[in-house]
This record gives structure tokens, sequence and C-alpha cells, in this order.
């Protein structure tokens, strides 16, 4: 979702989107355990404070996936946090490398999509359990 940045000028705005598993591409890798993406929600606010740009909220995944312990299915929706700093393009590099959580924006747009994307990259959980406890006594039985 791109939003133009002059709409932020006003003040904090919120965006309530839907993405599907192609629109975020790479960020989730084809992994053998995860049987269908069936949504992606996010839920951000965005603030701009004289050039920088502050996105927050949460990205909700939801997935059909085998526990990574007794590989039963299991329906879930994992909630992200999502937390980024942009800032314009126009900066790159005078902040050092770009950082987790940091990066940024063309003179007149910002890409939440691409925000959504990294967040689940980068946080998305590598092992996924039916249940906390799931596999605690695998070896008793
Ligand atoms: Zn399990």
């Amino acid at each position: 979702m791109l939003v133009p940045v002059r709409i932020l000028s006003s003040g904090s705005r919120q965006f309530d989107f839907s993405l599907t598993a192609e629109q975020i591409g790479e960020a989730l890798p084809d992994r053998p355990d995860l049987i269908e993406v069936r949504s992606i929600k996010a839920d951000l606010s965005a603030d701009m404070i004289r050039r920088t740009i502050t996105v927050r909220g949460t990205v909700d995944v939801e997935v059909v996936a085998l526990c990574s312990r007794c590989g039963a299915e299991l329906h879930r929706t994992i909630t992200l946090p999502v937390r980024y700093t942009l800032l314009p393009a126009s900066l790159a590099g005078e902040y050092g490398d770009e950082d987790e959580g940091f990066g940024y924006y063309n003179e007149d747009q910002v890409d939440l999509t691409e925000c959504v994307a990294q967040t689940i990259a980068l946080d998305f959980p590598g092992l996924i359990y039916c249940e906390p406890s799931c596999g605690s006594n695998v070896e008793k039985t």
C-alpha cells in the first residue's frame, strides 16, 4: 500500500488493509511446514514529525501450518508488532547502514506494504507449535 507523504503532514493517520501472500513476495519463505497463508491483515498508524515518518501497529498473519514438533496441522493467527522509522531517501547513507526497523521513503510516498513485508521477513517465527508444551513429553511416550 502506497501512502502519499503529504496526507501525513496534517497528523496521524490509521491504515487498515489486507495483503495477499503474493504481495509480500519473498518475505515468507517457501517452508514445508507452512501449508497456506490465509490472510495478512495490517493495522497501522503513521505519523510524520518534520521529515521522519514513524509507522506503528500490528500485522496478523493467519496460517495453516504443521507443528514443528509433532507435525499436527494447526490453524493460527500470528500477530507481529510493526515498528518502523522512515527517513527521506535523499538522506540515505547519512545514518550508516540500514538497520532493523529503519528504512527510507522516496520523496512523495511511503510503501506500507514494504514495512509489513520486512516485519514478516524478520519476525515471523521459524518454529510453530500446536501448543506451547508440545514435545516436552514426547520422549516419555
Ligand atoms: Zn505439536
